[in-house]
């Protein structure tokens, strides 16, 4: 179920979470995202896998972000597949960063600056505190 506050407004955060160090940069945008209290991340594999209940979450939300690595556009894909509308859409290589393999560190200014693009889609929610 997607979070919902005061002003009755839902928004909910679908990423790529790929293997590669875009797609950890677009996991760790929306993991800190939801921590600060800037919607709540779905699973895009339950998406994925058709489970309807995810699907019903997506379709339920005011706003849907959502969040990929590279231009392969996995979540957008999927996404469209289950006709999940996705109302907001970050890919982090077209923020400047380059795709490669993940060495396990997570590129903090990417992180911030995928956040930060989010955050400027979001505008009048984030300032309603309607997230
Ligand atoms: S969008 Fe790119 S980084 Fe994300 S899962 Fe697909 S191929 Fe990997």
């Amino acid at each position: 179920m997607a979070n919902e506050c005061c002003s009755g407004t839902t928004t909910v955060l679908f990423t790529c979470s790929g293997a590669a160090n875009v797609g950890q940069v677009a996991n760790q945008a929306a993991v800190d995202l939801q921590q600060e209290g800037i919607g709540k991340m779905l699973c895009l594999a339950g998406i994925g896998s058709h489970n309807s209940g995810m699907i019903a979450s997506g379709k339920g939300a005011d706003r849907v972000v959502g969040i990929d690595g590279c231009t392969v556009a996995c979540t957008k894909k999927a996404l469209e597949h289950a006709e999940v509308p996705m109302t907001d859409y970050v890919v982090v290589t077209g923020l400047g960063f380059k795709k490669q393999a993940h060495d396990g560190v997570v590129d903090k200014e990417a992180v911030e600056k995928v956040k930060d693009e989010i955050k400027k889609c979001l505008g009048p929610v984030v300032a309603s505190g309607g997230t």
